[in-house]
């Protein structure tokens, strides 16, 4: 019998842990694979992340093979972290002890098609999980702006996309399960199912990765489906308008500094046959959004920042009129080759309006005193309220509206605009993005009403603090998160 919150629940008198079937034992402890017999070799590694201000060579670093290997490799270090694909903007994956990558750990290994779940190995991508259970007829139904991300990373920060039927990867309406490795290397198994896990699955839903290895994840999915998407040029207030979130399946919109323009897009569920348009993809999702954008961000950055506000009108006059339909897991994600820095922070629906003007103005003057050009768009999404993570940054029962702002990498004095206008947003209680830059340590908890409670299981589950890592520590710290860690 694996472990069951129930009996890993954080309750006086002292938790009863019934370590069962996935018990750590001598001849997994001698780290030998169990698939060829050969000794699991630690092998050099330095980690950088996709934004690349965080770059680490860990002491050890290992890509386990199988379950067995992965309890043994838990069980024996003192410190370890688990990485994705490390497209997390903040410190969230780093360490300089043990770190493991879960990439060889990517098979689906159940499926239920009468109740539409899967249960997975935590290591698999994004884009491999959907492209996989598309053969299921099953999809993931609300996705990113990309889909490298591997499954225990997407959800351990909450990472979510763009529709008010949906919340995140890390809802309860999208989790139904998951195995966490422990300390001891013992499996703990959490299902929705069982009432005495419902507590313990909001702690692990969203987790920060430091509850313990998610080795496998079970998700509650929808039937595969096409979606139109339609993507065109519109006047910030007609893109403010509420009729778009509430009557399209899923609504976004990009909000060009120094302009009255936003690009606006909607995908929507339909019975049409996708058809594949290789050369106008390439040019609107590499050439157009990609390679111009980067390459001319370079060239306005190095040669005359002062004209930014400029350059961007005229990025903002090319925003293409776009319409094309395929399936769902492949028109919400795109590819991204354009670096770029992130913050993103939730709030509560309706007020986005106020919250632009007021980025609007800070855009201005900062442009004004020549800090900072704000150089790329303000992208606004809606999800669906969590009532299942103590640390979703959507923790509501209302609608929740994401804010997310960029910056390329070529512009001097980014933080400045991040941490100033991460100041403004505080003012509306915002909650930060796990996976993006935030800066306000010292505020944060006290912005989740639940972290106390997510505390208790941490303290339960990970007594040691093997899986507490430097972005954890000065998260509860309270102390101001580093921007580059190198
Ligand atoms: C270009 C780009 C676009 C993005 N778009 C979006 C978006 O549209 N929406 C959104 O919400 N976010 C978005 N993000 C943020 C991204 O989804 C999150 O940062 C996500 O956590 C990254 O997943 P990862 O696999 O790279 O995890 P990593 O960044 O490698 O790790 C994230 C966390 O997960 C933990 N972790 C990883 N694997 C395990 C495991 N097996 N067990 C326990 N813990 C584990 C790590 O220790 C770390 O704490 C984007 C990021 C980039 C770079």
């Amino acid at each position: 019998m694996a472990q069951t919150a129930q009996e890993a629940k954080p309750e006086t008198p002292e938790p009863e842990y019934s370590k069962g079937k996935q018990e750590v034992t001598s001849s997994n402890l001698s780290l030998v694979s169990e698939s060829n017999n050969t000794p699991v070799q630690s092998k050099k590694k330095i980690f950088e992340n996709w934004s690349h201000n965080i770059r680490v060579q860990p002491r050890e670093y290992y890509e386990p093979k199988t379950l067995d290997e992965l309890q043994s490799l838990v069980a024996r270090s003192s410190k370890i972290k688990a990485v994705g694909s490390g497209h997390s903007f903040n410190c969230q994956a780093y360490t300089d002890q043990t770190m493991i990558s879960l990439k060889h750990l990517n098979r689906i290994l159940d499926v239920d098609r009468d109740n539409r779940r899967i249960r997975v190995e935590a290591g698999k991508s994004l884009h491999d999980f959907n492209k996989e259970i598309e053969s299921y007829g099953m999809v993931l139904p609300s996705l990113g702006g990309i889909d490298k991300q591997s499954l225990a990373g997407a959800c351990s920060t909450a990472t979510h996309g763009s529709g008010l039927k949906w919340g995140t990867l890390s809802d309860e309406s999208s989790i139904f399960g998951m195995e966490l490795i422990q300390d001891d290397g013992s499996v703990l198994e959490l299902r929705a199912d069982r009432p005495s896990d419902r507590e313990g699955l909001m702690a692990a839903r969203v987790n920060l990765g430091v509850l313990g290895i998610i080795y496998a994840i079970t998700f509650k999915l929808e039937e595969s489906r096409c979606l139109e998407l339609r993507s065109k040029p519109l006047s910030l207030e007609e893109a403010q308008d509420q009729g778009h979130y509430l009557k399209n399946d899923h609504f976004e919109y990009l909000v060009f500094p120094f302009t009255d323009t936003t690009e606006v897009t909607m995908r929507n569920r339909t019975s049409k046959t996708p058809k594949p348009h290789p050369i106008i993809d390439f040019y609107h999702d590499i050439f157009l959004k990609n390679w111009t954008v980067d390459g001319l961000n370079r060239c306005n950055a190095n040669l005359n920042l002062k004209r930014t506000p400029a350059f961007v009108k005229f990025l903002a006059g090319m925003i293409p009129n776009e319409r094309k339909v395929s399936m769902s897991w492949k028109n919400q994600p795109g590819p991204r080759t354009v670096r770029f820095f992130q913050a993103e922070y939730a709030v509560k629906l309706g007020l986005e309006a106020e919250i632009q003007q007021a980025l609007d103005q800070l855009t201005a003057s900062l442009a004004k005193s020549e800090t900072f050009f704000a150089n790329l768009p303000v992208q606004y999404r809606f999800v669906k309220g969590d009532q299942g993570s103590f640390l979703s940054p959507s923790l509501s029962t209302e609608p929740i509206c994401y804010i997310n702002l960029s910056s390329h990498l070529s512009y001097p004095n980014w933080q400045t605009f991040f941490e100033e206008a991460e100041k403004i947003l505080m003012q509306y209680q915002a909650r930060p993005q796990w996976g993006k830059q935030f800066y306000n340590n010292p505020v944060i908890q006290g912005l989740y009403p639940e972290f106390e409670a997510f505390m208790e299981f941490k303290k339960a589950w990970d007594p040691n603090g093997k899986f507490t890592g430097l972005f954890f520590e000065k998260l509860v710290a309270g102390e101001k998160s580093p921007y580059i860690v190198k």
